[in-house]
Formats: structure tokens, C-alpha cells, sequence
């Protein structure tokens, strides 16, 4: 599980998401090859808005379980969930020997109406946790937002939802993707006054082409630094340079992390091996 990965040094992992169409599932599977190589600690899976393609997070999880022989960690959004699909959803990963999970919220999908998201069963992430708990040993991961969660009136208000959410059982956090460190090390301290003492990993999405940037803001609400809006104005319209520029700047944002102590690094691989594994080249290697 999860938990013994923490000894004393920055713990290293990556995420994936499951192709859209099912004819693309053997492409993740060679990323997943390519990834294995680097040594991750764990690889995580999302998991399809409202539970669409849950099944196949839980394939996916499987091989990088059984075949990878690296920890899987499966997403799994409470938006959509009945206990019965629940109750299934984790016999499902049990007997596929996965034990560690993200358990998120997730935001209503597109084909949800107002109504049904209001009326759902499980109305936080943190209501997950008593279900999962009762499959016996289960590394519990959750979410956090070093720029505040965009349904939060403030940090103050979101930091009390966190610190209630770790309370009832979450044993690490991962932040959404941040562009300046200097936002990570504000949240850290916030958080840890709060009395919030579990691992924290870092998002680092790697930014490697211009049109990228406005998407991922977009998604995440996250703010860019003026050195991340200089080297797109600089090398935007130059796709391999752009390329090089966003790898170099994840290497030294990650660099200055490990510098002061993260506890671990969580990279959105966008499924791109080559991309990680310069990064990891640049910062664990
Ligand atoms: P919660 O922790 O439940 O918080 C949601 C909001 O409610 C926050 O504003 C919080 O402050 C507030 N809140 C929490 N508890 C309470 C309470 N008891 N009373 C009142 N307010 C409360 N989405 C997907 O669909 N699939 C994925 O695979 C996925 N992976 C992600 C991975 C990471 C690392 C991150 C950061 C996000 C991911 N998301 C994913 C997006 C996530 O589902 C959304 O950001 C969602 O809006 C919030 O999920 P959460 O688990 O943080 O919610």
C-alpha cells in the first residue's frame, strides 16, 4: 500500500486518465510500460466524470497493479455513486488487489440535472469514507486546492472542510495543479496551523504547448505566474521549443519542492511518457 512508500524521502508518482475510445486502451498500456520504467512509487487512474468509464479505471488500475507491478491508486467520484454502486465499485477493486483509492466528490456531469446532483447520495468526498472503510486495509486518499476550491467562500471556510475531511479518515492529500510554489508554501503552512498533518503531494502539470495553458486554467482555476506567460509569449508559437521551455519549468518548480521539503510529487502525465520522463531525468534521476 501507499503508506509504506513514505520513508524519509520525496515520494514520486504519476497520474493517468483512460482513453476515451476502447480501441485506445493498448496505448496506455505501452505509457504504462514507459512509466514502470521510471519507478514510480504509485501510478493513479481517474475515474470518467459522474462514473462514466469506471469500469475501465478499474482495468486500468489492475494492470498497473498486476502487470506494472507498481501501487495503483483509483480515482472514484462520489457524483452519480448509489451504495449499491459503490458497494460494487470497491468489490470490484478488492478483487482486482487494488487498495488504494482518491476518493473525490467530482463535479456534476453535463447529463446530470441540478436536481439529481442536489438529491445525491453521497453528498462529499468525505462521506466516502465510512463504505471504503469496511473493505478492511485501504490506503484513502483525497483532494485539496492550494487555490482554494472554486465552490469555497474562502481558505478559511475550505481549510475547515479540509481539516473535517482528514479527520475522518483521509491518510494523504494531493493538490490540484499549481504554477507558482510560492502558492503551495502559503497553503502548507495555513494548512498545517490547522492542525492538518498528513502527507501532502504536489500536482505538477507540465505546460508543453501553448493552446494547453488556457484548458488547464480553465479546469483548475489555477493562477500563472508572469515566468510561466513570458516563456508561452516567447516560445508559443514554436512547438518544440515550447515543448522544452514547459519540461524545464516543471524540472526547476519541482526541484525548488523537493528543495524545501514536499513530501511527495504527483506529475499529470497527460498520458505522455517521453514528457515525464525527461522531467524525472531533471529532478529524481
Ligand atoms: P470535497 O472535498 O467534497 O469538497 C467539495 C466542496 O465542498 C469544497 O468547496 C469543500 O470546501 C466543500 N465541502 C467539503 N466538505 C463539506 C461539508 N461537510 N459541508 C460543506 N461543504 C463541504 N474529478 C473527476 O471527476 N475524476 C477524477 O478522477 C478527478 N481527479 C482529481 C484529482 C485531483 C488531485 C484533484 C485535485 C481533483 C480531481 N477531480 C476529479 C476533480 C474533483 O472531483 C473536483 O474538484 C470536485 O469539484 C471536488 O472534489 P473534492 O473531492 O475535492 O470535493
Amino acid at each position: 500500500m501507499i503508506n509504506e512508500k513514505y520513508n524519509n524521502k520525496t515520494v514520486f508518482s504519476c497520474e493517468v486518465f483512460p482513453p476515451k475510445r476502447n480501441d485506445d486502451i493498448y496505448e496506455i498500456y505501452k505509457t504504462l510500460d514507459s512509466l514502470k520504467l521510471l519507478k514510480p512509487d504509485f501510478i493513479s487512474v481517474t475515474y470518467g466524470a459522474g462514473g462514466s468509464n469506471s469500469k475501465k479505471t478499474a482495468t486500468i488500475a489492475a494492470y498497473i497493479q498486476n502487470i506494472c507491478e507498481v501501487e495503483a491508486l483509483a480515482h472514484m467520484t462520489a457524483v452519480g455513486m448509489t451504495e449499491d454502486m459503490l458497494k460494487s465499485l470497491l468489490f470490484e477493486l478488492k478483487k482486482k488487489g487494488i487498495q488504494n483509492v482518491l476518493a473525490l466528490r467530482g463535479d456534476r456531469p453535463k447529463t446530470m440535472t441540478e436536481e439529481e446532483f442536489n438529491n445525491r447520495t453521497y453528498r462529499y468526498a468525505s462521506d466516502l469514507i465510512p463504505e471504503i472503510r469496511k473493505q478492511g486495509e485501504m490506503f484513502i486518499a483525497g483532494a485539496c486546492y492550494p487555490e482554494v476550491h472554486p465552490e469555497s467562500k474562502n481558505q478559511e471556510e475550505d481549510i475547515k472542510y479540509l481539516k473535517s475531511k482528514v479527520d475522518m479518515g483521509m491518510d494523504s492529500l494531493m493538490t490540484q495543479m499549481f504554477f507558482s510554489n510560492d502558492v503551495f508554501y502559503d497553503f502548507m503552512e495555513k494548512i498545517r496551523k490547522a492542525g492538518i498533518n498528513v502527507p501532502v503531494h504536489a500536482g505538477i502539470m507540465p505546460i508543453t504547448a501553448a493552446n494547453q495553458l488556457g484548458t488547464s486554467v480553465k479546469l483548475s482555476g489555477s493562477s500563472v505566474p508572469n515566468e510561466l506567460s513570458s516563456i508561452i509569449a516567447k516560445y508559443g508559437e514554436n512547438p518544440d521549443d515550447m515543448k522544452k521551455a514547459g519540461i524545464e519549468y516543471a524540472i526547476n518548480q519541482i526541484n525548488d519542492l523537493k528543495k524545501n521539503g514536499v513530501d511527495g510529487i504527483h506529475i499529470y502525465t497527460m498520458n505522455k511518457a517521453d514528457i515525464t520522463m525527461a522531467i524525472y531525468e531533471g529532478t529524481f534521476a
